[in-house]
């Protein structure tokens, strides 16, 4: 079916705020369902934004390899997720991205918890089904970085093999992706939560196209 051009979204109109400029255009029926699609599983927001809005910083890969007690422990983080150039490399094949939020509360976010652990596998679960309606959809190189780190099992059985592979997926910040200056380039708020029992949003990405 041919699409005409006025329900297109012009990313250039959305670019030349920012002082940028691109030439992708995705249709507005398209980018509803994705919306509706990602609703249906939970996600509060859906931010189309250009591969190029993604920012990749060492000091993000810094911080999991000092201060966090994942680090070498999971498949989807440091050193197994892709390094900082490989990262690089793929989102030049890349033009488009959506970014998702999820809204969450949990009160038990430092402790290793079962509820934790069903906040995990919900977003987990719904990037990557989400990746595979777009994939169907046409988007053949949808590929998800899920928010947080893979929590399928227990206990990751890292470095023997990953239990679920079909549903591995490096993290956005395990690639060295900086999430807040990502946000920022996206316009949305990057306010720190300070109190653990307050409301707080996580973020995953699904590079499109
Ligand atoms: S599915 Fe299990 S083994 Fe595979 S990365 Fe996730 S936690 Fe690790």
């Amino acid at each position: 079916m041919a699409v005409r051009v006025e329900d297109l979204i012009d990313l250039r109109d959305v670019r030349q705020v920012r002082g940028k400029q691109s030439p992708n255009l995705i249709s507005q029926d398209s980018f509803r369902q994705i919306e509706i699609l990602a609703k249906e599983l939970g996600f509060r927001e859906v931010h189309l934004s250009q591969a190029s809005d993604i920012v990749t910083a060492r000091w993000v890969r810094l911080k999991c390899r000092y201060g966090c007690a994942k680090y070498n422990t999971s498949w989807c983080c440091p050193p197994a997720a892709p390094n900082l150039q490989m990262t690089r490399d793929i989102l030049s094949e890349y033009e488009l991205a959506i970014l998702l939020v999820s809204e969450n509360t949990n009160e038990h976010f430092y402790r290793n918890s079962p509820s934790k652990r069903r906040i995990q596998i919900k977003q987990w679960k719904s990037t990557i089904a989400l990746e595979r309606k777009l994939f169907l959809m046409g988007y053949y190189k949808a590929f998800g970085l899920p928010a947080d780190t893979c929590a399928l099992c227990k206990e990751c059985a890292y470095p023997k093999q990953c239990k679920f592979p079909n549903e591995k997926r490096p993290t956005m910040e395990a690639c060295g992706i900086d999430v807040f200056q990502t946000l920022k380039n996206l316009d949305l708020s990057t306010g720190l939560v300070r109190k653990v029992q307050d409301c707080f949003y996580s973020y995953s990405l699904i590079l499109l196209a």
